[in-house]
């Protein structure tokens, strides 16, 4: 069997929205793409202050936003490694899942700034190309990264972030249209959101 490509769509889906959504299909399209993998995070290091919800809310959210798309699934490898995630690892796991696969890490153009400052950044490029999605408003200064290891997309504006969505649950604000349906209603069945948590 030849090679597949595989994206990875890491984050923190706290909770997952359609600016992700259309993210990961546009890049899934691009890149001609056979599968994306959504990741959500264990706790995030870049979040420490903050409450992030369950991991298993955050899991089910991912899995009833994604369930209905044939070329999109998720991963547990971040949530049952627990503990705080670190991009590199995410990858090594799905590396030794896939050894013949051919991996795409997708991300905002947000965090991919950061992401010399990541653990291990230099075995990161080795393990995975990287594909920055940019987002309203955002541009990219490309100059430090490593070339021919990252691509940029960039994404039909969508100005939507995870935490809009907590921040107008919280206001009793609707946040139907920002999340797939069953998202909101799997936040109302939890009462997620509705107190300020960091
Ligand atoms: P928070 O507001 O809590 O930081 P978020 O909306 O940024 O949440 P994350 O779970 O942190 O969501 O994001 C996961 C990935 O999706 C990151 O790489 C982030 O840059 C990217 N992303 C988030 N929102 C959008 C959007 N509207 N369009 C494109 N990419 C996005
Ligand atoms: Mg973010």
């Amino acid at each position: 069997m030849s090679p597949r490509r595989l994206g990875v769509m890491g984050g923190t889906f706290d909770p997952v929205h359609h600016g992700h959504l259309v993210a990961a299909s546009e890049v899934q399209h691009r890149f001609g793409l056979d599968e994306v993998i959504f990741v959500p995070t264990g706790q995030p290091w870049q979040k420490v202050g903050r409450d992030v919800s369950q991991a298993e809310d955050r899991y089910l959210m991912t899995v009833i936003a994604t369930a209905s798309n044939p070329v999109f699934s998720v991963s547990r490898v971040d949530i049952d490694r627990g503990g705080q995630t670190y991009t590199v690892d995410t990858l090594r796991d799905l590396r030794t899942q896939y050894p013949d696969d051919e991996l795409f890490f997708i991300t905002g153009a947000d965090a991919l700034e950061q992401i010399l400052t990541w653990r291990d950044a230099d075995e990161l490029f080795t393990l995975a190309h990287f594909i920055g999605v940019t987002r309203p408003g955002y541009r990219l200064d490309g100059h430090h990264l490593p070339e021919g290891k990252v691509s940029l997309v960039e994404v039909t504006a969508m100005a939507i972030s995870s935490t809009g969505c907590r921040d107008r649950v919280r206001e009793g604000a609707p946040v139907w249209y920002l999340v797939p349906d069953g998202v909101v209603r799997y936040i109302s069945k939890r009462g997620l959101y509705l107190r300020d948590s960091g």
